[in-house]
């Protein structure tokens, strides 16, 4: 799907008259107020949400349990969360730990009525952590992402921002690698690249030790609202992820969002700008 107006759009405004719209919209010089213009747009026929870890797709789960209604949504897990350990689940890092992982992401893409994750398998921390070798992991992914890309021929592609959500080295990594596949393969004008961000304001809801990155509310081109009942299975498939967060946390996490009734998470489209590039 391609997109070139430079409109501001809010989805919950047009849902009443449009219910098969989805935001796709290039940054303005200036913030137009989301109430002032409506264009028509249709919903993206395939979703690619491309993340590091099995779990990092809890961030926007109500906004891919609100798709999965209407488009055709995967999830790509980029690599196999080997080193994820928690004291509450005990699980040693490694082959053992891969396996648990694997099942709970397979729970929550059933629970959020995605597709089945695709797992390309890359080792966790891509070898910036010192256990494996950088350059060949990170040789071997960008082929995987870009055979996935092949095949699954997205519209729309959504990974990290540069922020990278709690700004671990993967999250950053696989956004940076799925752009650079873009570019190289000449396919960014044709497939909508969005990167998913929090603002500062959202992250306040959140633990501080959670230390998550964030946007200037300027730069987000997109805003898209979900449900009650959204976010209710995105919080049903957040707690597959059992091996990674406590029932503690599930319940802290799950009051967070609760109390934030905005229900709106934000998205920056990677634009390229072709004035920019004809006068520079
Ligand atoms: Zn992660």
């Amino acid at each position: 799907m391609q997109i070139t107006d430079d409109f501001h759009i809010s989805l919950n405004k047009l849902l009443p008259f449009v219910p098969m719209v989805f935001l796709l919209l290039s940054c303005a010089d200036q913030k137009v107020p989301s109430e002032e213009l409506v264009i028509d747009s249709v919903a993206p026929k395939t979703i690619m949400a491309i993340f590091a870890h099995p779990d990092d797709e809890t961030c926007i789960g109500p906004v891919l349990a609100k798709y999965a209604l209407i488009s055709d949504v995967h999830l790509v897990v980029a690599t196999d969360g080997r080193y994820g350990i928690n004291d509450h689940s005990g699980i040693p890092a490694g082959d053992s730990l891969v396996v648990v992982r694997k099942k709970e992401t397979v729970c929550a893409c059933e629970k959020l009525g995605i597709n089945p994750p695709h797992f390309l398998e890359a080792k966790d921390g891509l070898g910036l952590n010192g256990n494996h070798k950088f350059y060949k992991e990170a040789a071997q992914l960008k082929e995987q992402i870009r055979t996935k890309i092949e095949a699954l021929k997205p519209d729309v592609i959504i990974p990290f921002g540069p922020d990278g959500d709690t700004g671990h080295p993967d999250h950053r990594m696989v956004g940076l690698f799925t752009t650079e596949i873009l570019l190289r393969e000449n396919w960014a004008n044709d497939i909508d690249l969005y990167h998913f961000g929090w603002t500062k304001e959202q992250t306040k809801k959140f633990p501080e030790n959670w230390g998550l990155g964030n946007v200037h509310p300027n730069y987000p081109s997109t805003e898209i609202y979900f449900s009650q009942e959204e976010e209710e299975k995105a919080f049903i498939s957040m707690q597959c992820h059992v091996s990674q967060f406590s029932k503690e946390v599930f319940s802290e996490w799950i009051q967070a969002e609760r109390a934030d009734t905005t229900n709106v998470l934000y998205f920056r489209k990677f634009a390229l700008d072709s004035k920019v590039l004809q006068t520079f």
